[in-house]
């Protein structure tokens, strides 16, 4: 790990547990809560599973407390990717421009950068409190009331210690929300992060009787055909570099506006096709390039070990975890893959 990073980690572990006592204000933001008043829930741009899992689950359970003015929301297109159209709790969700201007309590959701609460980022400043709950080692310190613990393998463990600490009753609802948020992040349950406690609090959630089956197969293993043959396009197109990172190899490709367009599909259905090229074995890091707008492109970084993407994210501006991270590049997928190449080489672990 580069020093850089591994101070950013160690001084972030540190600094989540001086602020263990941040556990009491955030009780206290919500106890204090009067029946009317206005509370915001916010996730990050474009939400994965964590993200969304994470917001509804601790709207679900904020209900159950008998909050009754509750919206979530998150910025950018107001759209909400077909695999979590089922989702527990989504009745909650109002388009950002519908948003309390003005809430009593604003809470924050796997956030790692106010850049990526768009522009829902001045709530932060308008609410009466804010409370931030995250786990990217590289949070870059916003919000007056902050739980952002980088060893949780996902928001979602942050938010169930909250409910727990609030008395919330553990339902199935609530632990369908959290439980899409812990596989999400966890890679289902495959990545480094998943300790003991990861899989006793996945099964405090199948203990409330929800089918994890039904939900992975939901979540994960469906898409439309016209999906999977735009996987097949962009696949087709990638290319390996065994030089790059130091020697340890990057494998990349990139999906355009217009194959999108081809199949028909929706720009979310992207977010998946980092899996099949980070399995590519020959090689240690992994990138997908999708355009976004013209000359603007959300890069997705993944690597098995021997560089520490989340400095290589932080370089060009965006954040993310040591294996897993992103940012915004910009120019052509060359232009954005030349920038990464050269990053690669400065974060390699030693
Ligand atoms: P993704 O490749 O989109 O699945 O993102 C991998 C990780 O990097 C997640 O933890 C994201 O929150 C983080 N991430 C992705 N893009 C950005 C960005 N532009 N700024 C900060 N963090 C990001
Ligand atoms: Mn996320
Ligand atoms: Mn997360």
């Amino acid at each position: 790990m580069t020093d850089t990073v591994s101070r950013a980690i160690a001084a972030a572990v540190a600094e989540f547990e001086a602020e263990n006592d941040n556990w009491a204000p955030a009780v206290a933001a919500v106890e204090e809560l009067a029946p009317d008043d206005r509370v915001l829930l916010i996730c990050h741009v474009n939400p994965d599973g964590d993200a969304l899992g994470s917001m509804l689950g601790f709207g679900l359970g904020l209900r159950q407390l008998g909050v009754r003015n509750l919206q979530a929301t998150f910025p950018g297109e107001f759209e909400v990717p077909a695999p979590f159209a089922a989702m527990p709790g989504l009745d909650l969700l109002v388009p950002a421009h519908e948003a309390h201007a003005d809430p009593d309590l604003v809470v924050v959701f796997d956030v790692a950068a106010e850049s990526r609460m768009g522009a829902l980022a001045d709530r932060l400043e308008r609410a009466t409190t804010s409370v931030v709950l995250d786990h990217h080692a590289t949070n870059t310190g916003f919000g007056d009331v902050r739980l952002v613990n980088p060893r949780a393998a996902a928001t979602s463990v942050v938010v169930e210690e909250l409910l727990d600490q609030l008395d919330v009753e553990l339902d199935a609802d609530i632990a369908e929300c959290l439980y899409i948020a812990l596989a999400t992040d966890t890679g289902s349950f495959r990545f480094d992060m998943t300790t003991p406690q990861v899989h006793e609090m996945a099964a405090r959630l199948i203990e409330t009787g929800i089918r994890p089956g039904e939900i992975s197969r939901r979540i994960f293993d469906s898409r439309p055909f016209e999906a999977m043959k735009l996987f097949a396009d962009v696949l087709s197109r990638a290319e390996m570099e065994p030089e790059a990172a130091g020697g340890h190899g990057m494998v990349w490709t990139y999906a355009t506006l217009e194959d999108l367009d081809r199949h028909a599909q929706r720009p979310y259905v992207l977010d998946a096709l980092i899996d099949p090229v980070r399995c590519v074995a020959e090689v240690d890091v992994s990138v997908v390039i999708k355009q976004v707008a013209p000359t603007e492109w959300a890069v997705s970084l993944r690597s098995k070990g021997a560089v520490d993407v989340s400095a290589v994210a932080i370089a060009l501006h965006g954040g993310g975890h040591r294996l897993a991270a992103g940012f915004t590049g910009y120019g052509t997928p060359a232009e954005v893959i030349a920038t990464v190449r050269q990053e690669l080489s400065k974060h390699l672990v030693s």
